[in-house]
């Protein structure tokens, strides 16, 4: 298939499809659907090997927020049954984040309810870094607090954070049909602000709540355009009591057609399967290890998500290793660009407010002779110059372009939409529009509960 080819050929070299070739791998049919795959595959194992990053959710404040993202079990006049408690203790967040960890995860995600932190949120933060970090200084910290005020970027990262999520859901276009009490602009804003403190912007995307083709490109695109260094794609769990909760339009294939999609635009960016993995991919999930690098292990913000021993062997299974912590999650050219950021280096990102630069070629298929000179829009920064991709280590490249080889925000930001779901239940695409609660398990343990993790 050209078009796949063409894809594979791009993908090899870190450049992003056209707008249009986007569209079309969301159009492929099921007879199409193993090479889409196939194609994407390459390019995964290009950049990312077949390891998968494992991020563990600690949900620091659950629901009572004033915000109305209308796909948010946590939101303003939510009916749905979940956990509600504020702030966490630091000892608390540390005990819970400990278990993850224990069960394989690199990052943990520190997530809190809300439109945005005050500064005495962002000392709690920081204590509760503090207190995980002590414990075991490798752990990756991504704080998801929702919008950030002036100078708040910049003490989460002088208190250790590594990296702060904030996504942007949906297209700019559709923002307002799907919250009113912020705009898109003010998503963006907090991205870019986390960017310049020098933190690993992580942004991604809500797919299954009624939006075009056009949406999700748009969005996956704007994502790549802010520098995103991680890409959560969660799939709308429709939480009953939310008025989304009728929105049961995605299927396995569609799932892995979006993640491929999302793959091919962000070739070299680490792709996370978040929320709805389990109730929408189902027994498809293998499958989506092939596409993205990076899922979350165990429960979710507000749902349960499969048991944390069986993504372990889920991943086994599928012939993937999980990453361990000495291991860099992002190939070394967008890892450099992470560390000239954080180092206040005029490498950033066009997100972090930037100029468009044409240094980063990456290390071609066929040798630095073919080095296509990147400049893609997406990693598009200040003058700096000459960073080479490195492919991974198992995914040797062979000739020409051929491989080789969430205030906010927070909540649902973070496990979006938030999050998992039943296990492996059996939901088809709900043409009748009909509420599916056997779907949807909410998280009765771990985090603010007296029972254990399933990490
Ligand atoms: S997504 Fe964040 S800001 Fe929106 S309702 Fe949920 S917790 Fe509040």
């Amino acid at each position: 298939m050209d078009l796949l080819d063409t894809l594979t050929a791009k993908g090899l070299r870190g450049e992003a499809p056209t707008r249009e070739e986007a569209l079309a791998v969301l159009a492929t049919t099921d007879d199409e659907l193993l090479d889409v795959v196939a194609a994407a595959g390459r390019v995964r194992r290009r950049w990312f090997g077949r390891r998968v990053k494992l991020n563990y959710l600690v949900n620091l404040k659950s629901g009572l927020c004033p915000e109305d993202c209308s796909y948010c079990s946590q939101r303003l006049g939510s009916k749905a049954e979940i956990l509600k408690y504020t702030w966490l203790k630091p000892d608390q967040a540390a005990e819970a984040a400990k278990a993850g960890v224990a069960g394989g995860a690199k990052r943990v995600c520190l997530v809190a309810s809300g439109r945005g932190p005050t500064d005495r949120d962002i000392d709690r933060v920081a204590d509760t870094i503090s207190a995980i970090k002590e414990a075991d200084p490798a752990v990756e910290i991504c704080a998801c607090l929702g919008l950030l005020s002036d100078n708040q970027a910049e003490r989460l990262k002088a208190a250790g954070a590594d990296a702060y999520n904030h996504n942007l859901n949906t297209s700019e276009g559709t923002y307002g049909d799907i919250a009113t009490t912020h705009t898109y602009a003010d998503r963006v804003d907090t991205v870019q602000k986390a960017h310049g403190a020098g933190l690993s912007a992580c942004s991604g995307l809500i797919a299954g709540m009624g939006e075009s083709d056009e949406d999700l490109v748009d969005v996956v695109f704007a994502l790549r355009e802010l520098g995103s260094d991680s890409v959560p794609v969660n799939f709308l769990i429709p939480f009953e009591g939310t008025p989304l909760a009728k929105e049961w339009n995605l299927t396995p294939q569609r799932c892995l057609r979006i993640l491929a999609m999302v793959r091919f635009v962000n070739p070299d960016t680490e792709v996370r399967i978040a929320g709805g993995r389990e109730v929408h991919l189902r027994t498809m999930q293998p499958l989506g290890l092939h596409l993205a690098n990076s899922i979350f292990l165990g429960d979710y913000l507000t749902s349960e998500g499969q048991a944390g021993q069986a993504d372990l062997d889920m991943i086994k299974d599928a012939g993937f290793e999980v990453e361990g912590a000495g291991e860099a999650t992002l190939p070394r050219h967008r890892a450099d660009v992470a560390a000239a950021a954080a180092a206040g280096g005029a490498c950033g990102t066009a997100g972090g407010g930037c100029g468009p630069c044409g240094g980063h070629g990456e290390e071609p298929a066929g040798g630095p002779a073919e080095a296509p000179g990147d400049a893609q829009g997406g990693h598009g920064c200040g003058p700096c110059g000459g960073h080479r991709a490195e492919p991974a280590r198992d995914e040797a490249p062979a000739a020409g372009a051929s491989d080789g080889g969430a205030a906010d925000g927070g909540a649902s930001d973070g496990g979006a939409a938030d999050g998992g779901a039943a296990d492996g239940g059996a939901a088809d695409g709900n043409p009748n529009g009909e509420l599916r609660s056997d779907l949807v398990r909410v998280r009765r343990r771990g985090a603010g509960t007296e029972l254990a993790p399933n990490a």
